[in-house]
């Protein structure tokens, strides 16, 4: 069993956020160090902590999550977006509860860092 993450505390509701999205699947609420206007994290309940650990049997979340991430960035009067998954902490990761990045509202460079 993995350690419990600050999202784990997030959706047992032992910790607060700024929700802006939740279902039978998954939550969604913003960064608490926005890196842009919008910046959003969508987080699964299950506890997967990278995308290195998803089996076949997450498909479903995970597309599920792709979804969600589009129809939030509509809701957020984004006309272009940017979705990041980390994985690893050499890649960004600081949270090992698989989340993934919506981020808009401010032009974004390519590569990022
Ligand atoms: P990553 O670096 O990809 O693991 O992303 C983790 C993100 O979680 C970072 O952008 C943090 O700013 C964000 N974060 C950490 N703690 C919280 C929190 N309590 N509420 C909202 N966002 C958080």
């Amino acid at each position: 069993m993995a350690d419990k993450t600050i999202f784990s505390e997030i959706l047992d509701g032992n910790i607060p956020c700024d929700e802006v999205y939740k279902d039978e699947l998954c939550l969604a609420f913003r960064d608490i160090q926005p890196q842009a206007p919008v910046h959003i994290l969508i987080i699964p309940n299950k506890a997967i902590p990278s995308l290195r650990e998803a089996q076949e049997k997450d498909s479903q979340i995970l597309g599920h999550l792709l979804l969600v991430a589009a129809k939030i960035a509509e809701k957020e009067g984004l006309e272009a977006w940017r979705t990041i998954i980390n994985t690893g902490a050499e890649a960004g990761q600081t949270v090992f509860h698989l989340h993934v990045h919506v981020i808009g509202g401010r032009a974004l460079t390519w590569p990022p860092g």
